[in-house]
This record gives C-alpha cells, sequence and structure tokens, in this order.
C-alpha cells in the first residue's frame, strides 16, 4: 500500500475466482500480469499528466478488453447459442454521471460505448438491439463475430455443455474487468466491462452494468468495480452498499468493503471489489482464491493475483 494520500491513484481487476499457483503456468501468469500492467500504464500516464479520473479508467478498461485474456471485449466469454452479449458501466463521481450498456453484440470497447450513453445521450441504461444501433449511430467502433469468436471460450463453452451444468456448478474463473481512480483534483470514477458469464442464457445480466450493483462512484465516499458471481451482487448491492457504510455509519473502505464481501459470501456468492477513496486509498477485498488486480500511485505499479501476495 502507498504511504499517504497519493495525489493520484489507478486500481484495476481483472476479475476473481479460483486462481491458485497449482493451476496456472508460469506462461499464463506472466501473461496475465503483464496484461494487468499495461492496463495500469495506459491509465496511469493519464493521471499523472494531470487528466481525469473518468479518462483514466476507461483507457485502463479498454486495454483490458482489447486482451484476449479477460472476459471483456475482444476475450469476452459465450453464451450458450454462441454468441457474444457484452456489458459495461462507467460512473463519474463528480455529479454521478453514469452510463450503461447490456447484451451489446459488436462493440470492441464496450466501455467507451458505456460513456458515449452517458455523455451524449439522456440515458443512462441501454440494452440489446437498441444499444447496437445507439453505437452505430454514435460511430462507436464495430467488430465481426470473428473477431470475439475466440478457440479457448469455444472450448470453455462447449466443456460447459458437456458437463451439462448450468454455470453455478463449473468451476468458474471470473474475467471481468474493472478499474477506478482518483485524479489530482480529487475526483473519482468508476468503470467494469464483462462478457458475463460463459453458457448464459435468456438475456442474462449480471452485476457488471448495473449502476450500485458492479459499478458505482461517488465523490463523497468512493468508487467502486465488483467482479464475481453476479446474481449474487446485485441481490448486495454491492457497490453502493460499500458507499453507503461509508457515507452513513463512518467505516473506512476496507471496513465497508470487506463487510459487503462478506455479506455476498453468506448469500453465496464468489468474487471481489476494487475501492478507490477520493483520499486516494486503493482497496481490494475478496473471498475467493484470487483476484487480477494492481494498483497505481506516483510510487509505481504492483499487480498480483493470488490471495496471499
Ligand atoms: N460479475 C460478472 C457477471 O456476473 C462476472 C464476472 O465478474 O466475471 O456477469
Amino acid at each position: 500500500m502507498p504511504d499517504q494520500q497519493p495525489s493520484w491513484t489507478l486500481v484495476i481487476h481483472g476479475g476473481a475466482g479460483v486462481l491458485e499457483r497449482s493451476r496456472m503456468t508460469p506462461e499464463l501468469d506472466a501473461q496475465h500480469r503483464a496484461g494487468l500492467d499495461a492496463a495500469l500504464q495506459a491509465g496511469a500516464s493519464l493521471l499523472a499528466e494531470g487528466g481525469s479520473a473518468l479518462d483514466a479508467v476507461e483507457a485502463a478498461a479498454r486495454s483490458l478488453e482489447d486482451n484476449e485474456l479477460f472476459n471483456a471485449g475482444r476475450g469476452a466469454v459465450l453464451t450458450y447459442d454462441g454468441t457474444t452479449e457484452l456489458d459495461a458501466a462507467i460512473m463519474d463521481g463528480r455529479e454521478r454521471d453514469a452510463g450503461a450498456v447490456t447484451g451489446v453484440s459488436a462493440t470492441r470497447n464496450p466501455i467507451s460505448l458505456a460513456r458515449a450513453v452517458m455523455e451524449k445521450s439522456p440515458h443512462v441504461f441501454l440494452g440489446g438491439k437498441g444499444a447496437d444501433q445507439f453505437a452505430q449511430e454514435q460511430g462507436i467502433e464495430q467488430a465481426g463475430r470473428d473477431y470475439f469468436d475466440l478457440p479457448l471460450r469455444r472450448k470453455q463453452l462447449e466443456e460447459l455443455k458437456a458437463m451439462g451444468a448450468d454455470w453455478f456448478d463449473v468451476d468458474m474463473k471470473f474475467g471481468t474487468i474493472g478499474a477506478v481512480a482518483r485524479d489530482v483534483n480529487g475526483h473519482v470514477a468508476a468503470a467494469t466491462s464483462t462478457g458475463g458469464i460463459t453458457g448464459k442464457r435468456w438475456g442474462r445480466i449480471g452485476d457488471s452494468p448495473v449502476i450500485g450493483s458492479g459499478t458505482w462512484a461517488d465523490d463523497r465516499s468512493c468508487a467502486v468495480s465488483a467482479t464475481g458471481s453476479g446474481e449474487f451482487f446485485i441481490r448486495a448491492a454491492v457497490a453502493h452498499e460499500i458507499a453507503a457504510r461509508m457515507r452513513y455509519l463512518g467505516e473506512d473502505a476496507q471496513a465497508a468493503a470487506d463487510a459487503v464481501i462478506a455479506d455476498v459470501g453468506a448469500l453465496g456468492g464468489d468474487g471481489g471489489v476494487i475501492v478507490v477513496t477520493p483520499a486516494g486509498e486503493p482497496v481490494f477485498s475478496f473471498n475467493s482464491d484470487g483476484m487480477y488486480r494492481g494498483f497505481a500511485t506516483p510510487s509505481g505499479r504492483t499487480v498480483a493475483i493470488y490471495g496471499d501476495e
């Protein structure tokens, strides 16, 4: 952890889940760390020049969306029908402006579409065909099926189908990505982007794009991005609950995050959150074996995967 009150802070995650050293090859370990570090660099270079928390979380999220190792953008997991349904949300802590999309099929960087919803529409949350149409009208970069249709994701879907299991029974590695930042002006922002869960059906929506569940930013408390079994994170209203505990109970960010993750665990859910406060304190809390994660301040960048790091 940094000493105290850094002038800017960026915190990221690349998903939480069953992440144990024994299951990871040295190559995959190194590739994930490099991907996290590249995302930190993308956001930190903006913050170091006095850029906004909002720009930084978008830049970090785009970097992770472009990396096929993570379950967002290019690397998004596939639905039961073998299609891609992307969810993303972004929130600016200054005025609690927010934008979110769900069930988007062809946008290369859904986080930038969420930002366009926030800045270029009167709405907060767009879904499905309408969100795709809005993306096209806004000139947001689109990608073809083959961009998203990766062999690893197809294999994961086939394995799931072969087990005849629904996703609750599967030994999942969540790979959703997220970023929270505090800029030199003391403002916070949050971004979260995901393909959801392998084999999802019926237009299922997780917590990631739901403002207050997977994503929240409010200069009066903190910015939060979550990852994990989304149904439980929605039921616990995770991101807003952390902020509310800080505001109303006066808890510090770590205590608030730990309490809410314990609540998720009590309901039967797994996963974690990243949090940053307006003072620039980076916080991690998760009840899974590990969480792809990292943070950057003017003192440097740090990444980690396993629970004991
Ligand atoms: N929270 C995401 C969802 O339920 C999954 C994840 O974090 O990987 O859609």
